[in-house]
C-alpha cells in the first residue's frame, strides 16, 4: 500500500501562487504575454495561476513524453501536443509543474526558441533544483523540493493523486 505523507498545504500553495502572479503581473507590464501550460500535470498550477496574474494573457497547451528527452537523453522532444499560437515576436511564459532532472524544459525551450519569440521564460512549482543535469533558467519557481516523488495538485503517480489540493510525498513501499 502506498502512503501520502503532505509536504506543502494547500495555503502555502495558494499563498505562494498570489506571490508569483504579482511578480509576473509586475515583470510584464502592458507587454503581450503568451502563457503556455505544459500539460499534463501543470493544469492545476495553470488554472490558478492564471487568475493570480490576473491581466489579459493568450492561453496555449503543449504536451510532451515524459520518457522522451528524460530518460532516452534525446534531443528531440517527443511532442504529443503543439502550440496552436503563432510565438513568433511575443513573449511567453511556461509553466510547469515540475523541473527535475531538467531534460523536458531544456527541450521545451530549445524548441521554442527556434520559432522567435521575444523572451522566454520559465515558471515552475515545483523546482527539485539538486538534481538537475543539464542547466534550464528558471525565472520562477514556487517550492523547491529535496528528494522524493511528490504528487497532487496536479502531479500524478500512474495517472493517479492530480486530484490532491496538497503536494505529497509518495512512499510507494510504505
Ligand atoms: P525532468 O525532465 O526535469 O527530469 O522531469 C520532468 C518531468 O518528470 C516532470 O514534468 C514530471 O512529469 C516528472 N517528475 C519528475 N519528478 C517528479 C515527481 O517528484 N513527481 C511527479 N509526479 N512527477 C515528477
Ligand atoms: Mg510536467
Ligand atoms: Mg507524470
Amino acid at each position: 500500500m502506498s502512503m501520502l505523507t503532505e509536504l506543502i498545504s494547500r495555503e502555502q500553495i495558494a499563498a505562494r501562487i498570489r506571490e508569483l502572479g504579482e511578480t509576473i503581473r509586475n515583470d510584464y507590464n502592458d507587454e503581450p504575454l503568451v502563457t503556455v501550460c505544459v500539460l499534463k500535470g501543470a493544469v492545476i498550477f495553470f488554472a490558478d495561476l492564471l487568475r493570480a496574474i490576473d491581466r489579459s494573457t493568450t492561453i496555449d497547451f503543449m504536451r510532451i513524453a515524459s520518457y522522451g528527452c528524460s530518460v532516452s537523453r534525446e534531443t528531440n522532444v517527443r511532442l504529443l501536443l503543439d502550440l496552436e499560437t503563432n510565438i513568433a515576436g511575443k513573449h511567453v511564459l511556461i509553466v510547469e509543474d515540475i523541473i527535475d532532472t531538467g531534460h523536458s524544459m531544456r527541450c521545451v525551450l530549445d524548441l521554442l526558441a527556434t520559432r522567435n519569440p521575444a523572451s522566454l521564460a520559465v515558471c515552475t512549482l515545483l523546482d527539485k533544483r539538486e538534481r538537475r543535469e543539464v542547466s534550464v533558467d528558471v525565472s520562477y519557481a514556487g517550492f523547491v523540493v529535496q528528494q522524493g516523488f511528490v504528487v497532487g495538485y496536479g502531479l500524478d503517480f500512474a495517472e493517479d493523486y492530480r486530484h490532491l489540493d496538497a503536494i505529497h510525498i509518495l512512499d510507494p513501499g510504505a
